[in-house]
């Protein structure tokens, strides 16, 4: 008999509760039943504004376990994400999913499956067309951002893989261990390694209310992402400055050398001013990336915790109506 912990992070989902709890407990049941698995959940309120905290305090979940988590205030999905981890101590394996029912609650029955018979330490699903569903110029953009990321990296950042993932306990150790206060868990699931496979789904569209994660998020999301797992830009930057530096001297060299022999030559005003500006420019790009690793690096410095608890609830089984 194996236990898994469903892990939801949730920000004004109240819409979306009833129709996922009731989902989760079909599925909870179907894996005691086909599968001898003893289902419980952890629920982490990331800050709603909502009720959500409240209708999940309320929820009967037919006699599960169940942990609800309050955070002080928005931390954001991938803090949310770390404390279910956290919070599921116990179980032999965590799956963690949207509480927006686009990660549909019946693949979970995939992923224990594929879990106990191939004994892998990780199963995801992943996108099976993205580009379907995303405009071209964000299906580009994301995959430019991965290029550089995996570049740089030994490991791989699988790109269409969200966060609907099944770990199993040494995967959790390894996650739980990780210091790092900024957590981009894509990256880390990467970085932990072992055996990991993915199955395909397809995301319906969400059901109530919008998605978090606008365009500006997103780019943010994806610098935390880059200075939390390759230096390599850094690196790029200081052969971009050797490169234009060596180019500029054979330009130095020419302007000397047409002078002194052919008498000719001098070139105008707006060239000048074309090429400080352009250089002006890059230097400022390379300022501002420098910037975001010193800004990564202050913030990890300061040790501070990535999340704090207003409320840790405990659903004892017994209050609630006996299980199916
Ligand atoms: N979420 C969260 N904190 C946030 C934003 C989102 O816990 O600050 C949760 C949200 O409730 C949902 C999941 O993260 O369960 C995915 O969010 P969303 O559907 O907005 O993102 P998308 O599906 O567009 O990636
Ligand atoms: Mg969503």
């Amino acid at each position: 008999m194996s236990t898994i912990a469903i892990v939801v992070p949730i920000y004004n989902e109240a819409e979306n509760l009833p129709a996922l709890v009731e989902r989760l407990n079909l599925i909870a049941a179907r894996l005691s039943d086909e599968h001898g698995v003893t289902t419980s959940y952890v629920f982490i309120d990331d800050g709603s504004r909502d009720s959500s905290f409240d209708l999940l305090a309320g929820t009967d979940f037919q006699g599960r376990a169940v942990r609800l988590l309050q955070f002080s205030r928005n931390f954001g999905k991938e803090a949310a994400l770390s404390a279910g981890i956290e919070a599921a101590l116990d179980a032999d394996a965590v799956v963690m999913m949207d509480a927006d029912l686009q990660h549909p609650p019946e693949l979970v029955l995939d992923l224990v499956r594929i879990w106990h018979a191939e004994g892998i330490d990780s199963v995801y699903a992943y996108k099976e067309d993205r580009r379907a569903s995303e405009g071209w110029l964000k299906s580009a953009l994301t995959g430019g951002f991965y290029w550089i990321i995996n570049r740089g990296t030994r490991f791989d950042i699988t790109q269409n893989a969200g966060d609907f993932r099944l770990i199993n306990r040494r995967f959790a150790d390894a996650l739980r261990r990780l210091p790092e206060s900024e957590r981009f868990m894509k990256g880390l699931y990467g970085w932990v390694g072992f055996r990991q496979r993915g199955v395909p789904m397809t995301p319906p569209p969400r059901q109530h209310g919008v998605s978090s994660f606008n365009a500006w998020r997103l780019v943010a999301l994806s610098f935390d992402a880059m200075t939390s797992f390759t230096t390599a830009p850094l690196r790029l930057m200081g052969l971009a400055g050797l490169f234009i530096a060596g180019l500029s001297a054979l330009y130095g060299l020419y302007i000397v050398i047409e002078r002194l022999f052919f008498m000719s030559g001098g070139i105008g005003i707006s060239s000048v001013l074309a090429l400080v500006s352009f250089f002006g420019g890059i230097q400022m790009i390379f300022l501002g990336l420098l910037g975001e690793y010193i800004g990564k690096t202050v913030l990890e410095a300061k040790r501070r915790p990535a999340y704090l608890l207003a409320q840790d609830v405990t659903l004892d089984a017994h209050t609630q109506t006996a299980g199916d």
